[in-house]
């Protein structure tokens, strides 16, 4: 019942899918990202998974207008890095989490740790009770992940728990989904990530007439292996057609048998890419963890007058999004955290973002909540007068 509330939450938020014409719906099965910040407040993407009711959040900018029980909802944050805009909402998560008797995961860059760690120190935990939340931070390093634990029951002091080194980019995974991470430059180390949904199952139904397979409770025992990832070199008994009736066959591999009934459709997937530079190296590796992705989220700080501040901060302008669009070939490309020195102009960016053919443009608000308020629309203690 909880779960259906906070689903039933997140289907009124305005998703990617809002920016579309009803035609063009975004292919994505289980997640369905809201991204909170428009094109102008400090960035956040909540990323709720359908199917658990529970969601992730990707940076943790500004946050305060998400309902506690969206926040509760997390099971993991992801951190591109620690400069004040795409963190300072933590303080938020913690208030609202930190009496619930769970572990909730950050990931982030290396020294992320020791940051949250020092955001917690900032306040009295003397009351702290037993069944208060912890924190483990998981630091991306080029090689390793570096594991930490901050438990509420201590008062959040931090302990350093293990080092695993990284087998490949994959840094987190559930039964719906994996998170990939790369490292790029911002003059601070900076995750960029990709989301990609697990592949369902899907059965092609005129390559099962084709092999002349009966339907039958087999095609729900296949379902079950390949959800249980067993099935690799197990046998599986399968009802076959014949002219003088039917007859039982066994295949022994029902790997092989699902590979050739199977229905070919590539998962959606989600790249998000905040204040990385515009070097070689920052692009060769956004290009590699990017290319096809479904829809990429993609900082573009500033126009093409913009080209030195953007060299100079490590962020990236319009051209910079063209070249890379280019070489990507996201379905959807969303536009985000455009510098505050074009609040009166947001439609420039949109004039000089020139994406290749098959790319759309996703158009997000300049603003995706409503605006904060001046005293004057307040009442006074006056009016508060019985
Ligand atoms: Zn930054």
């Amino acid at each position: 019942m909880k779960n259906k509330n906070v689903l039933k939450f997140m289907e009124s938020c305005p998703s990617s899918d809002d920016f579309l014409p009803d035609a063009m719906k975004i292919p994505f099965r289980t997640i369905q990202p809201r991204f909170f910040s428009g094109l102008f407040d400090d960035p956040l993407m909540l990323i709720p998974i359908r199917p658990l009711g529970r969601s992730l959040l990707v940076d943790c900018g500004q946050i305060h207008h998400l309902a506690k029980r969206v926040v509760k909802s997390l099971d993991a944050i992801f951190i591109t890095h620690a400069h004040m805009d795409h963190f300072m909402g933590i303080d938020t998560v913690i208030r609202m989490v930190h009496v619930s008797p769970k572990t909730l995961e950050l990931f982030g860059p290396e020294g992320l740790a020791g940051k949250l760690e020092h955001k917690l120190k900032g306040y009295n935990w003397n009351l702290a009770e037993d069944h208060w939340c912890s924190f483990r931070v998981r630091e991306v390093h080029p090689e390793k992940i570096r594991t930490y634990f901050l438990s509420g029951p201590e008062g959040f002091s931090c302990r350093f728990e293990h080092e695993k080194p990284r087998q490949d980019r994959t840094i987190y995974r559930n039964r719906y989904l994996r998170m990939e991470a790369e490292i790029c430059d911002h003059r601070i180390p900076v995750l960029i990530f990709r989301i990609t949904e697990n592949s369902t199952f899907l059965i092609d139904e005129e390559k099962v007439a084709g092999m002349n397979l009966v339907r039958g409770p087999w095609l729900k025992r296949l379902k079950k292996m390949f959800y249980a990832e067993e099935l690799a070199e197990k046998p599986i008994a399968v009802p076959v057609r014949k002219e003088e009736g039917e007859e039982e066959r066994t295949f022994p591999d029902a790997g092989v048998l699902y590979d050739r009934i199977r229905k070919e459709r590539t998962p959606g997937s989600l790249g998000y890419v905040t204040d990385v530079g515009f070097s070689e190296e920052n692009a060769k590796k956004l290009i590699s963890l990017m290319h096809g992705v479904t829809v990429l989220a993609c900082e573009c700080a500033y126009l093409k007058e913009g080209l030195e501040k953007a060299r100079s901060s490590f962020h990236l302008c319009t051209d910079d999004l063209n070249f890379l669009s280019r070489r990507i070939r996201p379905r959807y490309l969303l536009p985000m955290h455009l510098s505050k020195n074009y609040l009166s102009c947001s439609e420039r960016l949109f004039e000089e973002l020139n994406p290749p053919s098959g790319v759309t443009i996703l158009r997000p608000e300049d603003y995706a909540t409503p605006r904060p308020l001046l005293p004057c629309e307040l009442p006074d203690f006056g009016d508060m007068l019985p």
